[in-house]
């Protein structure tokens, strides 16, 4: 352990990690950024990011995230290609370790995300960002005059299938039960859309084609009868759910029931000097924009608090 106390902390290295990184660098509080698990965080899993301003031509998310780094690096900010795996909040200065290592900080800023919860299969990671999406908002737009399916059943996965309809020609949404877990009025407004139809009882047992990479179709099992059923579509957007990167501050800050971290005033956390931005704290609007918007706000909030 060194005897330094930071004054920043920034745990998390996607939109909202690198823009709280570069507005703490440029206030001069030195900040450290920790790159965790998926460094560049969840747009270097997508191919086009057409929706960030800036980019008219639209961006490769691996590119943004890289021109972020290179950004946040330019001032006075380190960036450091490890996982956080152990922080202390109950005392002051705040402590934070990677393995052994002990880091102390005047303050916090969590930009930890959340991921997508997926299907879990190769031919879904070949072809992520090639025809299979964890994000309809982002993505919907490609899928103009074309056949789609959309995997799963609670009130998001109806809400994007919905939303897709404004592009696709049909959406088939593929459910592994007979009736949808979303809410009366979600499942009312999807079963009345002329362009959604439903597999039930279905699973998807194959994307194809990962060789061509790119997305002709799907196989669909039948979890009741076995039966294989084929269906050349173009776009898969799994809506299965996601799940807030939390786990590391459970107990520690308070958080929503599904283990989002509620934030009390602005960007801050349930504890005064631990501040929170992005998808980590957001599961409405999920965009690269809002993250990185969020990411701004918690360090200009934990400039003012490090002033107080
Ligand atoms: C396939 C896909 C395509 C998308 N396309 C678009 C798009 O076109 N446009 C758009 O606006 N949005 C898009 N999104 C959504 C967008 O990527 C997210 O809203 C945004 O990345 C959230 O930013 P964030 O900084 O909050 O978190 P994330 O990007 O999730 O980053 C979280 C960071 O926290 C780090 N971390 C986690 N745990 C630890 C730990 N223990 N220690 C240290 N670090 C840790 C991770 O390594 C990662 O760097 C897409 C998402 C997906 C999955």
């Amino acid at each position: 352990m060194s005897n330094t106390v930071h004054d920043v902390l920034i745990i998390g290295s996607g939109p909202a990690g690198y823009t709280a990184g570069i507005y703490a660098a440029r206030a001069d509080l030195k900040p450290i950024i920790f790159a965790g698990p998926q460094p560049g965080g969840q747009l270097t899993i997508t191919t086009e990011v057409e929706n960030f301003p800036g980019f008219p031509e639209g961006i490769q998310g691996p590119q943004l995230m890289d021109d972020m780094r290179k950004q946040v690096e330019r001032f006075d900010a380190k960036v450091i290609f490890d996982v956080v795996s152990k922080v202390d909040f109950s005392q002051k200065p705040f402590r934070v370790w990677v393995n052994d290592t002990e880091y102390q900080s005047k303050s916090i800023i969590i930009s930890t995300g959340a991921s997508a919860m997926l299907l879990g299969r190769e031919d879904e990671t070949a072809l992520m960002g090639h025809g299979v999406s964890a994000c309809a908002t982002c993505d919907g737009f490609f899928y103009r005059d074309q056949e789609i399916i959309v995997v799963g059943g609670g009130d998001s996965a109806l809400e994007e299938a919905s939303f897709l309809t404004k592009f696709a020609s049909k959406v088939t949404i593929v459910h592994r039960r007979d009736e949808f877990r979303a809410s009366k009025i979600m499942r009312e407004r999807a079963l009345a859309n002329k362009k959604i139809e439903v597999a039930w009882d279905s699973v998807v047992e194959k994307i194809h084609d990962p060789e061509k990479k790119s997305v002709t179709g799907v196989t669909l099992k039948n979890v009741k009868t076995g039966e294989l059923n084929e269906l050349p579509v173009t776009g898969v957007f799994i809506a299965i759910g996601h799940k807030p990167n939390t786990d590391l501050f459970k107990g520690q800050l308070e958080m929503d029931e599904a283990g989002y971290i509620i934030n009390k005033e602005r960007t801050m956390t349930s504890v005064p000097g631990v501040f929170a931005s992005g998808d980590v704290v957001d599961k409405i609007y999920r965009q690269a924009v809002t993250a990185a918007g969020m990411g701004c706000q918690a360090a200009l909030d934990a400039e003012r608090y490090l002033e107080g």
